[in-house]
């Protein structure tokens, strides 16, 4: 594996690398790595010629200065992590590089509509322009040929496959979704876990098993009992719930009469603690 820590050095290896037409599968992140971002290295390994994953963890998407100081930094495990599945060149830039001084000007807005008020949008404002301007500017440096994401993040799927639109580089890169990772009592891998102290990580699963409770319960008809049930459960659990949402899968719109039809995804966001969780389960 290379590590490049600037873009001028990342550009000319990768120049030289495309000329020999190979196609370059790209994987963000922002390290302290886990099997689930592993999942998405291998997949990438699977679909691609040269995998390029990149940590740098973006101070414009943290709406709570003390999350992002918080945030894990674990790098020399996850340079490990990556030799040991195979990826090819990390990209590891500072927040200078990311973001010249010289260049602090106003930043770009990106016109994601509605997706960016609800759910997530809703309780971290600017969030999902932070998320935008970060990866406008990784795919500038890195110029992929595949995009690979997590499902656990749904909604930043779709902010991102909207960006691709917004910028017109859906024409060169193909976006791939990958399933969601979890440990085996269900608790969605994520990098915000190891800050749960061990009773917190002892209830932390409470949110999938909530999650396959409104998947299994739904039935057509009104869906707010079911949500008010699941909220309870939550609560009753030490959680705080921001939102738990059943909604329509394409636009994330909440659906509040649910006709049998219609393809839903339910979406939760809640804290333990200090530590704030997100999950998610398409339903059918
Ligand atoms: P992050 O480091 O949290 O920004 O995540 C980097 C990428 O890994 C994003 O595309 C996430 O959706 C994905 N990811 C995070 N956790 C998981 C998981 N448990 N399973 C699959 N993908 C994940």
């Amino acid at each position: 594996m290379i590590l490049f820590k600037k873009t001028n050095n990342l550009r000319k290896y990768l120049d030289n690398q495309k000329e020999k037409n190979y196609q370059i599968g790209f994987v963000p992140t922002m390290g302290a790595l886990h099997e689930g971002h592993l999942s998405l290295i291998r997949q990438a390994k699977s679909q691609s010629d040269l995998v390029v994953c990149s940590i740098f963890i973006n101070p414009t998407q943290f709406n709570d200065p003390e999350d992002f100081l918080k945030y894990p930094v674990t790098t020399e495990a996850d340079i490990r992590l990556l030799l040991s599945a195979g990826c090819d060149v990390l990209f590891l830039p500072s927040r200078d590089e990311m973001y010249p001084p010289e260049a602090s000007g106003q930043p770009p807005f990106y016109a994601l509509g509605e997706l960016e008020l609800l759910l997530e949008g809703k309780f971290r404002p600017g969030h999902f322009q932070g998320v935008c301007q970060v990866v406008d500017r990784l795919l500038f440096q890195v110029q992929p040929d595949i995009l690979f994401l997590g499902q656990k993040d749904y909604q930043q799927c779709m902010v991102i496959s909207r960006l691709l639109e917004l910028t017109d580089r859906n024409k060169s890169i193909s976006l791939v979704v990958c399933p969601t990772l979890r440990e085996t009592d269900g608790l969605a891998m994520s990098s915000r876990n190891r800050r749960l102290s061990v009773t917190e990580r002892e209830k932390a699963p409470v949110i999938f098993h909530t999650l396959c409770y409104v998947r299994d319960q739904l039935r057509p008809g009104p869906t707010g009992d079911l949500l008010k049930e699941a909220v309870s459960a939550l609560t009753a659990a030490g959680f705080r719930v921001e939102y738990i949402s059943l909604a329509d899968a394409r636009n994330l719109k909440p659906c509040t009469d649910w006709d049998g039809q219609q393809e839903l995804v339910v979406l939760c966001a809640a804290f333990l603690g200090e530590v704030r969780l997100i999950d998610n389960l398409p339903l059918n």
